[in-house]
């Protein structure tokens, strides 16, 4: 195995384990979120959107250096996704790397560049989209763990009538939570476009779309390494079909640094070793020869175009009349202006969840809001002793926060639908919400005659046990909303609840199970535990 290769797996490797690790107690020393970090092209859009956040992206300042130094040797010797293209390619056996119509507009990654930081520019970011770094992530959390942990379940249920045989307890009680995300389907379509065109055309992805490669592209053009091509180069094309993204010109000696990922695939095909890479300043007059991409005006005015254009409809979008306000974001979770602006939609807080409750949204926050995380009540509740989000959430759009702080981020405000409940509309007895309230925010009260549960709003979190457990069938009877949610910048969270007058020193913990009707059968997506 080549250098490029073993460094390719080695940094994926490196990406799946800081991911895997993140809701475990196993500490790497490094932060999960690290490859988000260090990524340039979020660092720019979100110090564009939101300056104030600008030294979380400390780590970016490496790729930065690399990109001046070495232009796109990330994307070839680093990038986890354009690793998985290469793996998918070969076992596709498809090197052919010939043009395309598409292929033949070497200006258009560095369109998508520009319309990326132009709508940056406008105020909504289009990262979720098009950065590989957060493409990736997101597919991870959304699509590869629910798969890889309903392959461990699977495996667990084959062996464990043999460990209850020789009484391992420890393996024969284990059970996987698997969860479900209810946009799995639109990422896997775009993560499966992505990956299936590059089947087809290696690295399709990354010569045609890419903008974080655009814009290592762009530093790489003052790169100190480029490569060079000798007097005995015979003109034989090899070089040409061996290079993954089109960076040789129709003259071998030709190279465009703008799209050159350093990996040397043409050095290794070349027959006469005519191949090198050297500073520019030491290579043959021939070979310094750039064929580098240029947007044109009428590319420029295609840009502004279609940024305008989006940033338009996002903002007649946010304009309308609409409350939103079952749009309940995880504990922690900055004001909401703020958090469009910072939040990645990488999927972390999403991956980490201990209840996976938090869920991708599709149009409950708007055009600007798909796939930012939002908390589904219905189908899990907030766990009163986890904070997981906020520490994994990479630019502080969910603060990280100690456990008391995280008991005093208020979400939201349970309101009770009476026509729905079984005790006001049916005169039933049902003592659900009140037994199950971790903060003791169920009060029941005599009226008319019967008693009669009413929620007591300066107890209640959010958290969402009462509308997890309603065994009312389809919506609950009590459902949590946005009223009285305490979103702050900065500050304690604590101090801010006590200034309000809200109490979350629960009388009981959880509810005893025996108490806890479950929900209907088709009220959970298939394959989520209950607890
Ligand atoms: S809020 Fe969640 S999806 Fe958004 S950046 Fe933070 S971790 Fe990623």
């Amino acid at each position: 195995m080549n250098l490029r290769r073993s460094l390719q797996g080695l940094f994926l490797a490196f990406f799946f384990l800081l991911f895997f690790t993140a809701p475990t107690s196993i500490s790497l020393f490094l932060p999960p979120e690290l490859f988000l970090r260090a990524d340039p092209l979020a660092a720019v859009v979100v110090v564009l959107m939101a300056s104030s956040v600008a030294w979380v992206f400390l780590p970016a300042a490496v790729l930065i250096l690399s990109g001046l130094l070495m232009g796109r040797a990330f994307c070839g010797y680093v990038c986890p996704l354009g690793t998985i293209l290469d793996v998918g390619a070969r076992l596709a056996r498809s090197s052919r790397s010939e043009p395309l119509w598409i292929t033949r507009r070497p200006a258009l990654p560095l369109g998508l560049l520009g319309l990326v930081l132009l709508c940056a520019l406008l105020g909504f970011s289009l990262l979720a989209w098009f950065d590989p770094l957060v493409l990736l992530t997101r597919s991870t959390a959304l699509l590869l763990q629910p798969w890889l942990m309903e392959a461990g379940s699977a495996l667990l249920e084959l062996v464990r009538p043999w460990a209850s045989k020789k009484e391992w307890f420890w393996l024969s009680d284990a059970g996987l939570q698997v969860p479900r995300f209810w946009l799995s389907a639109l990422s896997l379509l775009w993560m499966g476009a992505i990956v299936a065109f590059s089947l087809w055309r290696a690295r399709l992805w990354c010569r045609a779309f890419c903008p974080l490669g655009s814009l290592l592209g762009l530093l790489g053009r003052f790169s100190f390494l480029a490569r060079s091509v000798s007097d005995s180069c015979l003109d034989c094309g090899a070089c040409q079909k061996a290079c993954p993204v089109g960076a040789i010109g129709q003259d071998p000696r030709q190279t465009s640094r703008a799209r050159c990922l350093l990996c040397a695939r043409c050095k290794e095909a070349c027959p006469v070793e005519a191949i090198g890479f050297v500073p520019p300043m030491r290579s043959p007059s021939s070979a310094s020869r750039e064929n580098s991409p240029r947007l044109s005006r009428r590319g420029l005015l295609a840009v502004g175009a279609v940024g305008l254009m989006a940033g338009l409809t996002v903002r007649v979008d946010a304009g309308r009349a609409s409350p939103r306000d079952r749009l309940i974001r995880p504990p922690g979770a900055v004001p909401e202006a703020l958090f469009l602006d910072r939040c990645l939609r990488c999927g972390l807080c999403m991956s980490v969840c201990m209840s996976h409750t938090i869920q991708p949204s599709l149009w409950e926050a708007g055009l600007d809001g798909i796939w930012t995380p939002r908390l589904d009540l219905r189908l899990a509740p907030c766990e009163k002793h986890c904070n997981r989000c906020g520490l994994v959430c990479p630019t502080g759009a969910i603060r990280p926060l100690s456990m008391e702080e995280r008991t005093h981020a208020k979400i939201g405000t349970a309101i009770l639908l009476k026509e729905r409940c079984l005790v006001w509309e049916q005169d039933k007895t049902c003592l659900v919400c009140d037994e199950i309230c971790p903060y003791d925010a169920i009060e029941f009260k005599e009226v008319e005659g019967k008693r009669r549960p009413f929620v007591t709003e300066s107890r209640c979190n959010g958290c969402g046990y009462c509308e997890h457990k309603c065994p009312v069938q389809g919506q609950s009877a009590i459902v949590v909303t946005r009223m009285g949610e305490i979103r702050l910048e900065k500050g304690s969270f604590l101090e801010e609840a006590h200034r309000r007058g809200f109490i979350f020193e629960g009388s009981r913990e959880q509810a005893p199970p025996a108490l806890v009707p479950q929900p209907l059968e088709g009220d959970l997506p298939p394959g989520l535990l209950r607890p």
